[in-house]
């Protein structure tokens, strides 16, 4: 597309990537009208403190991408509390729910995904964790109550089971898969989380799937399909996301996985674009298309996506990376670990992972230096030497081959 400073942009979706994009195309110059529509009557915030500090009442607001009056004073017009309904690209124009419409000359798709039910009916005392009404309603039903059965070992999943343990409830795990964090995590840094949840006593079901949720009292019962019966106060599903591609497939750009985007965030249609957790990404040729569900992703795509929109380079990709915290450990992975052939063991709690000798994923427990070493040197992959590499007390720029 031809890029101007002064085009009309429209942003649909106000959550974390869609208001990074806003941000930065403002720092980057674009002086033309910026219109950021959500469903939500949150202004954008950014949600891993949702399973952590705001569950845990640490904190008492979701960390926002801004300063309220910071929006005002870039001249962004925050359309909150009213989703768009409908995409009309031949149009160039946005229907929203309220029946008001809202014309652009660009359009980018940030709005994420809503996380997957799971199939019974709805019931109080079975929760999904999203944004932030999710988090409060949640921990509002957690100070009352005693057990909690947590359906997904994944990062969510894991992270809710902390802080209910953390909060003093009883927490079992239902996760389908033979072990944790299947999905996206290497099996050695999956076994530290799951020696870390047994050790702080959350039971672990591995293998097992809910056959049905029994109504008991104001709660439930999990039953497994080995016919093992989990009473709980509360149930928390955590099985992943439903991408919100709505907008796009029934505008004929395809889908349902993810609205699918080149390096420069942009569809098929070149007055289109999207980001964050609902933009799927070909990483090259003849590779499977990927969605990165991260807040580093949410921030570089929306980076990107500015970049594109106002005609400049859309520079060098970003090396994937992302964090999760549980009983108070962090756990970061950077890179792209299923393509290693080879994994280097760096002490107790770094593992690195090599393709042809050369570094190509990092997974680091409560070790922030070698990760962020590790996450530079992934910029170039670079060949390294295993011997000294293993070695904790060697810096692991050092490393490198030659
Ligand atoms: P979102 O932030 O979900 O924003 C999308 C917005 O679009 C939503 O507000 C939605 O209501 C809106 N929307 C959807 N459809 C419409 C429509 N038709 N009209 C208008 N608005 C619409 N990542 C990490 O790297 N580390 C972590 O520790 C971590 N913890 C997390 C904990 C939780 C509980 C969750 C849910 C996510 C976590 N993440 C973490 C992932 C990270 O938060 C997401 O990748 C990121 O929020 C994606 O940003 P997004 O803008 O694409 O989507």
């Amino acid at each position: 597309m031809g890029a101007h400073t002064d085009d009309r942009i429209v942003i649909v979706g106000a959550g974390h990537a869609g208001g990074a994009l806003a941000l930065a195309l403002r720092e980057q110059g674009h002086v033309g009208s910026l219109t950021l529509i959500g469903a939500e009557p949150e202004p954008p915030y950014e949600r891993p403190s949702l399973s952590k500090e705001l569950l845990l009442g640490k904190h008492t607001a979701p960390q926002y991408v801004a300063p309220a009056e910071r929006w005002a004073a870039l001249n962004v017009v925050l359309r909150l509390g009213v989703p768009v309904a409908a995409l009309h690209r031949a149009a160039r124009e946005v229907a929203l729910a309220d029946g008001s419409r809202v014309p652009f000359d660009a359009c980018v798709l940030a709005t994420g995904g809503s996380a997957r039910p799971l199939p019974f009916p709805p019931h109080p005392a079975l929760f999904v964790l999203r944004t932030a009404d999710d988090s409060a309603r949640l921990r509002a039903i957690a100070l009352r109550a005693r057990r909690a059965v947590v359906v997904g070992g994944g990062v969510i999943g894991l992270e809710v089971a902390s802080s209910l343990r953390t909060l003093g409830l009883a927490v079992a795990v239902v996760e389908a898969g033979p072990r944790l964090l299947g999905r996206n995590v290497p099996e050695e840094p999956a076994a530290w989380l799951a020696a870390l949840q047994i050790e702080h006593g959350v039971a672990l079901h591995l293998g097992r799937t809910v056959a049905a949720l029994t109504p008991e009292g104001s709660g439930l019962v999990a039953v497994l399909d080995d016919g093992t019966a989990l009473p709980a106060d509360l149930v928390v599903a955590g099985i992943g996301l439903v991408p919100e591609t709505r907008l796009a497939t029934e505008a004929g750009l395809p889908g349902p996985q993810g609205v699918v985007v080149g390096p420069g965030q942009q569809t098929a249609d070149p007055a289109v674009l999207a980001i964050g957790d609902v933009a799927l990404r070909s990483p090259g040729e003849g590779l499977p298309a990927v969605r990165q569900e991260s807040w580093a992703h949410a921030q570089s795509s929306a980076a990107r996506a500015a970049r594109t929109l106002l005609g400049l380079p859309h520079g060098v990709e970003d090396v994937p990376w992302f964090w999760t915290a549980q009983h108070g450990s962090t756990l970061q992975l950077a890179g792209e670990m299923t393509e290693a052939d080879a994994v280097v063991a760096r002490g107790e709690r770094v593992r690195l992972y090599l393709r042809q000798g050369r570094l190509w994923g990092a997974a680091c427990l409560d070790a922030v230096r070698d990760f962020a070493a590790a996450r530079r040197l992934l910029a170039t992959r670079p060949a390294l030497d295993r011997t000294r590499a293993a070695d904790p007390g060697v810096d692991l720029r050092k490393a490198m081959v030659g």
